[in-house]
């Protein structure tokens, strides 16, 4: 745990008890504090009193003897409109801020040599703080992963010299941590989400600017047009020393990019190589590219770089994360490829545009709006498509209209029986190796509880088919 210590002796208010509301509030007690939980849901409260923690209803609370109110950033603070504690602590005068303000606060407080690397945008967080970890890691560094991925910040281990942080950061997270300084802020990129909780499009824009505005070393994805223009007013501002502008795309002008299945630096007219992506299952597709051109220029932007040689060896280990096109094992020649976490299109758009064909494709659940029509680009890639839950009958007219064959499966299980038989016999004269592929285009709720779940049913249901070969154990 990190204790927190700016607010000792002072009376804070914790308001929304999950798993980082919980950590933030003993990080607090620890670091001597006088805290009070409070939460809308009686199973916050809970949580707080079996922790050990002291609860209040703050509804009637006089609130000026609160020195801070740590929002959980899961409620809302703008949008639709401020919870109810924010417009109570806004009254009083008392800051609202989240864990990572802590976070960032403890780390000037105590001033150890601990770099630090926040990672945020609309997608590919994850990914990009798991493969900064692992770099870090397969280097033998000294390294804690977490934030809005895995273990909340405040639980990771304590500031010690050397020790570095790889943070991933939502936008609720920077939103309330106006003082973040990262060692090296990284963002990804920025396309519409999220929109009811930061109103419009630019105010998301504004708020994961604000990661790489204040950062030592920026590192920007350049293909969107709120990201390119971030970097350009950081270059205005910062000079172009600071800033690397990253991009998968051959056209793109950029820092640090992709050239031949190769991450290259170009910097002040020259070139130089630094690893290699081609082969590297765990990274497949241009998506993924992006993804480790970001990692590879984080980590060439810290105090003491890593080196080429130890990024280009640490990508060849990285094993990827569950349900982000993970990859299962092979029965026979077909790969099988675990893409449970693509709830939308966009998503799938991805995975369809990693393999070149002979795809298996395996979707349906509770449909989004729009449904699956902006894939139908990528059709000519799809061998044959196997249908599951309530999106049924629209993704069917949609295939129909685009001339891919369908099965109505009903159900995953019966799914993957279906699309692992008829993979085994597309063998005689496919193009490319026969994949697999559960990429649903939908959210899970109609038959599991969540995309982890339906990720975890399909990867038992493939390890129960017959000859099946494990690459690793999911994890
Ligand atoms: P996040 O943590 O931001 O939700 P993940 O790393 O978990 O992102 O990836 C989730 C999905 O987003 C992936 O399955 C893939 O479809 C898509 N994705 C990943 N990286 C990128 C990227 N750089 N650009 C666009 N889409 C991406």
């Amino acid at each position: 745990m990190i204790r927190i210590t700016s607010f000792a002796g002072k009376r804070v208010a914790v308001f929304g008890l999950g798993a980082s509301g919980i950590a933030t509030a003993k990080a607090l007690v620890a670091g001597g504090a006088d805290v009070v939980c409070c939460d809308d849901n009686a199973s916050g409260l809970q949580a707080a009193a079996d922790a050990g923690l002291a609860t209040a209803d703050l509804k009637e609370a006089n609130w000026a003897v609160y020195a801070a109110l740590i929002l959980a950033p899961g409620v809302p603070l703008t949008h639709p409109e401020p919870h109810w504690t924010v417009r109570a602590a806004r009254l009083a005068g008392v800051e609202v801020i989240g864990d990572l303000e802590l976070f960032v606060r403890e780390r000037r407080l105590q001033d150890f040599d601990v770099p630090l690397i926040a990672i945020t945008g609309t997608n590919g967080k994850s990914t990009t703080t798991a493969l900064v970890g692992h770099l870090l890691r397969e280097a033998g560094r000294d390294v804690e992963v977490g934030g809005n991925i895995g273990t909340a910040m405040l639980a990771l281990e304590p500031f010690a010299p050397g020790r570095h942080y790889v943070i991933e950061c939502s936008s609720y997270q920077i939103d309330l941590a106006p003082g973040i300084d990262a060692s090296v802020g990284v963002l990804l990129n920025v396309t519409p989400d999220h929109l009811d909780r930061h109103g419009t499009i630019e105010n998301y824009a504004a708020v994961k600017a604000q990661l790489v505005l204040q950062a030592k070393h920026a590192v920007i994805g350049v293909d969107d047009n709120y990201c390119r223009a971030i970097a350009a007013k950081l270059i205005d501002a910062k000079g172009a020393e600071g800033v690397l502008r990253i991009s998968s795309r051959p056209e793109a002008v950029c820092d640090v990019g992709v050239e031949d299945g190769d991450i290259v630096l170009r910097r002040d007219g020259w070139e130089s190589t630094i690893a290699g992506l081609a082969g590297i299952g765990s990274l497949r597709g241009a998506h993924n590219a992006e993804n480790a051109c970001a990692a590879a220029a984080a980590l060439l932007s810290l105090p003491q770089p890593l080196k080429p040689t130890e990024i280009d060896a640490g990508l060849k280990t990285f094993p990827g994360l569950a349900h982000r096109m993970e990859q299962l094992g092979r029965v026979g020649q077909t790969l099988f490829v675990n893409d449970s976490k693509a709830t939308n299109a966009d998503s799938t758009e991805k995975a369809l545009l990693s393999f070149r064909g002979n795809i298996f494709w395996i979707l349906g659940g509770k449909p989004k709006a729009g449904g699956i029509t902006e894939l139908v680009p990528y059709f000519d890639r799809v061998a044959k498509a196997y249908l599951i839950g309530e999106a049924t009958e629209d993704f069917a007219a949609t295939l129909e209209e685009g001339k891919v064959k369908f099965e109505r499966c009903g159900t995953l299980e019966a799914a993957t029986k279906a699309a692992a038989r008829d993979a085994a016999a597309s063998l005689n004269g496919a193009s490319a190796e026969p994949v697999v592929l559960l990429s649903p285009a939908c959210a899970s709720f109609d038959q599991f509880r969540n995309f982890e779940v339906r990720g975890d049913a399909f990867r038992a249901q493939v390890a129960a088919l017959p000859g099946f070969s494990a690459f690793r154990s999911g994890a």
